[in-house]
């Protein structure tokens, strides 16, 4: 590879590939391409259209901290003004002649004797790269519910990041399968024009209040106007997030005040004690990914809304029946179940060297050198990959300081003169062993079912300190860290 010529391939252009093109750009690498399979650019708020969609991180800080907005509507923003904030950064950093949209890519292999990547995209096109990164994101493969057609269903099932715009729930019976941030937002809405709404929830869900509002003129006008006025106040919003971390220590001082204010919140706003008992949960406060949502209790009180608490097992022509046995007649049934979210890269087929998927050396559960190199993998990075999903600050903090770290990674190549890096196999083993160390006390190894873990238990997704120390951890790209030649055999790195 002429160093002064490489050529990057980016797979996905949500918030972190969309960063990294722009950090590209900025480093002045012009050869680089953003695959994405949809057609536009934003990612999870150009797929997910669900209604109420909004962001659960406050807008102010869910944007990068290169491309402020001063004039953000409210507190948390929906998905349409999101997706509008993404086109827009994508056309400000004219990144239009980078990207190649409609277009998934289905496997990437390496090849030794060129140094580089070949991607192969589902309608059988080919590409070479330099340097290959996954910006996949950890959200992109819905998990639908195993639900066994008794009889054939004649209504509409969806997941909820397929939403079907076609369907009316106008005076619709409808069943919400799930309980997380997605059902929380969509329950509400749907209540507003069905005629019935089943919330069918497997367990209960920690509810914390979201006191959303609009901006008012003066405040947008003193952010677009007053000299750091909106960088001031995103920092508190990030300081104040950092303040929270202990959140993800089990039995931490502040799991249990969040825990007093999510029973004071079901107290004030659910007077029937038995729906009480059935909206209590029994699992600790931060296990799952926390809640925030001020409609959805108040709804689940409606007359028309039903809270069942069993799951849904099968379907019959025109009903749902959960595992307890009760049949609900519906039109509609809504998975809001999620996403196989612990499936890194699993639509994906990376072969690197030796010819060893990612899919093997991942067997026992997904990992990487700080979520963005594999030991085995040369010249493959990811964004939002292993153990960077944070647990009190915004996602586009952490993929702003991966892509940085990415760039870094290729700038010192191209001073270089290199054409190969991979992660050392001890560097690896070293990185594994803190992560678990870090592991060890939060609040999601407590005996609950969410979506961080592994089939083995392991938790894959979660990043176990704070944003800060991510941050502090990806300032620098360590060369010693990497190997530019490629070594004999890569070690088994884990073997759990
Ligand atoms: C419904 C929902 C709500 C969320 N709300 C919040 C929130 O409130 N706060 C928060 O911090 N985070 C939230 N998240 C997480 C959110 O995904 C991240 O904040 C952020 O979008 C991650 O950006 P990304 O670029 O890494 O991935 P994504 O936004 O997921 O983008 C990945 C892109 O890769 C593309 N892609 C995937 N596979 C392929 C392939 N094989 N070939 C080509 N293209 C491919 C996809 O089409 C997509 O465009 C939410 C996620 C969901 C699903």
């Amino acid at each position: 590879m002429p160093a002064n010529r490489m050529s990057v391939g980016i797979i996905g252009a949500g918030p972190g590939g969309l960063a990294l093109g722009i950090f590209l750009k900025k480093a002045g690498f012009r050869d680089f391409t953003i695959f994405d399979r949809e057609d536009g650019v934003g990612g999870t708020w150009r797929i997910n259209t669900y209604p109420g969609l909004a962001c659960d991180v406050k807008s102010h800080l869910y944007s990068y901290s290169f491309e402020l907005k001063p004039d953000w509507s409210r507190l948390w923003s929906g998905q349409a003004e999101i997706l509008d904030y993404f086109e827009r950064c994508a056309r400000r950093y004219e990144l239009a002649p980078h990207l190649k949209l409609n277009t998934e890519i289905v496997s990437a292999r390496w090849d030794a004797a060129t140094t580089s990547w070949q991607l192969s995209t589902a309608n059988g096109e080919q590409y070479s790269f330099d340097v290959v990164v996954s910006a996949v994101g950890l959200f992109t493969q819905p998990a639908m519910p195993n639900l066994v057609e008794q009889k054939p269903f004649t209504g509409t099932v969806m997941h909820t990041a397929r939403w079907d715009h076609s369907v009316d729930l106008t005076d619709a019976r409808v069943a919400v399968l799930g309980t997380g941030s997605t059902a929380t937002q969509l329950v509400p809405e749907v209540a507003k024009v069905a005629k019935k709404v089943y919330s069918v929830q497997r367990s209960p869900t920690w509810i914390l209040p979201k006191p959303d509002r609009q901006y008012t003129d003066r405040e947008k006008w003193i952010f677009a106007r007053v000299p750091f006025a909106k960088k001031i106040y995103r920092t508190r919003l990030w300081l104040r997030s950092e303040s929270n971390i202990s959140v993800i220590e089990n039995g931490s001082d502040k799991t249990q005040e969040f825990k007093g204010i999510a029973l004071r919140v079901l107290e004030s706003t659910i007077p029937d004690e038995e729906l009480r008992r059935k909206l209590t949960p029994d699992h600790p406060l931060g296990c799952k990914r926390l809640v925030f949502a001020t409609d959805y209790l108040p709804t689940l009180t409606k007359p028309h809304v039903e809270v069942i608490s069993s799951p849904a097992k099968y379907l019959r022509s025109r009903s749902l029946v959960t595992e307890d046995g009760t049949e609900l007649d519906v039109d509609v049934v809504v998975c809001a179940t999620g996403y196989a979210a612990a499936d890194y890269l699993g639509q994906i087929d990376v072969i690197g060297e030796d010819g060893t998927s990612l899919r093997e050396t991942w067997r026992d559960g997904a990992f990487a050198y700080l979520g963005m190199a594999v030991p085995g993998y040369p010249n493959f990075f990811m964004l939002y990959g292993p153990n960077t999903n944070v647990g009190s600050n915004s996602v586009i903090f952490m993929l702003e300081a991966q892509a940085h770290y990415i760039v870094r990674a290729l700038k010192y190549m191209r001073r270089r003169r290199k054409s190969y890096v991979a992660v050392r196999p001890e560097t690896m083993a070293q990185f594994i062993a803190k992560i678990d160390q870090w592991m060890t006390g939060t609040v999601w190894l407590t005996r609950c079912s969410n979506y961080f873990r592994a089939p083995n238990g392991r938790v894959v997704t979660q990043w176990p300190r704070s944003a800060r120390a991510f941050w502090g951890m990806t300032r620098r790209f360590r060369a010693a860290d990497y190997t530019f030649e490629p070594v004999d055999a890569v070690v088994e790195v884990v073997n759990r």
